[in-house]
């Protein structure tokens, strides 16, 4: 099943990385990004993140901040300052929704952040438009 964006145009085949430590959420997530056709590689933190990065190339990257161990932000800057993730979409997925949070967020190199609780279709279009175009 491929997912339409609302402009009309199809959903790339892409390939995500879904770090979450709530296996609920992961689970979530997960769910909606494969039934739009996109494969998903999960991670329960960043370091785990991180590691996985060295065998798997995401199209996008959807990453909760509050983890255990290294916070989400510091997952999003190391991941800005590496030559091969430098220019790779991050969604942020966060609890914190402040404004000032989302500002910190987008600062840190996220390009874009999304609140939770959220709509599993809303967070599925706005995944889908931070894929690289076909
Ligand atoms: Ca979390």
């Amino acid at each position: 099943m491929v997912e339409e964006k609302p402009n009309g145009a199809v959903a790339p085949w892409a390939r995500v990385l879904l770090v979450e430590d709530e296996a609920d959420i992961r689970e979530l997530i997960r769910y909606s990004l494969a039934q739009a056709g996109l494969e998903v590689e999960e991670a329960s933190d960043g370091a785990e993140a991180l590691d996985k990065l060295r065998a798997f190339v995401p199209d996008l990257i959807v990453l909760d901040l509050m983890l255990p161990g290294m916070p989400g932000l510091e997952v999003c800057r190391r991941l800005r300052s590496r030559a091969d993730t430098a220019r790779l979409p991050i969604m942020v997925v966060s609890a914190k929704s402040s404004p000032s949070e989302k500002a910190l967020g987008l600062a840190m190199g996220a390009d874009d952040y999304v609140c939770k609780p959220f709509s599993p279709r809303d967070l599925l279009m706005r995944a889908i438009a931070l894929l690289p175009q076909r």
